[in-house]
């Protein structure tokens, strides 16, 4: 239901928190949270509130990181359960993903996963990018290309948002039929469901069209489309104020 990524300077933990927070006025029933540090991914994530999700961290702390991404649920499949909270990864635990929306041809590609042995442990539609997106990166694929090769098999509606454990200069997103929009920053840039999501960092924003995928690092910002080829958003400036 709200989605947020960063990659900079800060400690993604506190962006993605605070994010995720000014994105509660959505209503969700889970939260979770996925950081890349030294080649492995940190993750927790927990049924209720963003404070369940908070507590848990305070206790078990998550290692310092500047690449991440969060999620709060709206559960379409599968209960709202720690299991089925976001972000779901893949079996090897290499990259992890964040989703909004539903992806109609899942149970299609649950099968085929499950034909080559993978085991699914959630009830989601979610986890079958997850699954997929790791086995373009296994197979040589930068998640960017990994993206645009997966996005073009799945079917619905979606917001994805990955980070790759080996890859930490990068956080990649694809829309299809389901909001995205990029906040660009200084040596940071970030990722939202909606401009919520950024708006105490940054003003500039870029909204990403139809069935566009998005790279941000910390020095730039690219757009395709599904299948490689370069693209443009619609870059704007967001002058509301900014409720307290
Ligand atoms: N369909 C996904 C799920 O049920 C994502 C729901 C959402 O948009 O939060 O887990």
């Amino acid at each position: 239901c709200g989605i947020v990524g960063y990659v900079g300077e800060r400690q993604a933990r506190d962006v993605v928190i605070e994010g995720l927070r000014r994105l509660e006025y959505r209503g969700y029933d889970s939260a979770g949270i996925a950081l890349v540090q030294d080649g492995a991914l940190s993750t927790d994530k927990r049924a209720g509130k963003l404070a369940n999700l908070e507590k848990a961290i305070a206790e078990h702390p998550l290692p310092p990181s500047t690449t991440g991404i969060g999620h709060t649920r709206w559960a379409t499949h599968g209960a709202p359960n720690d299991v089925n909270a976001h972000p779901h990864q893949g079996p090897q635990r290499r990259v992890a993903v964040v989703h909004n929306g539903i992806l109609e041809n899942f149970a299609r590609l649950r099968d085929e996963l499950e034909r080559a042995d993978h085991d699914l442990l959630s009830e989601t539609d979610t986890e079958v990018a997850a699954h997929l997106l790791e086995a373009e990166v296994l197979a040589g694929a930068d998640l960017t290309t990994a993206m645009q090769n997966v996005c073009r098999r799945l079917e619905g509606a979606f917001t994805l948002v990955a980070v790759d454990a080996h890859d930490p200069s990068r956080v990649v997103a694809a829309r299809r039929n389901s909001p995205l929009v990029v906040g660009i920053g200084e040596g940071e840039n970030f990722i939202g469901s909606d401009v919520a999501a950024f708006i105490e960092h940054t003003r500039e924003a870029l909204e990403l069209g139809q069935d566009q995928v998005v790279t941000i690092t910390r020095e730039g910002v690219a757009v395709s489309d599904f299948d490689g080829n370069p693209a443009e958003g619609r870059r704007y400036h967001v002058d509301w104020d900014l409720a307290a």
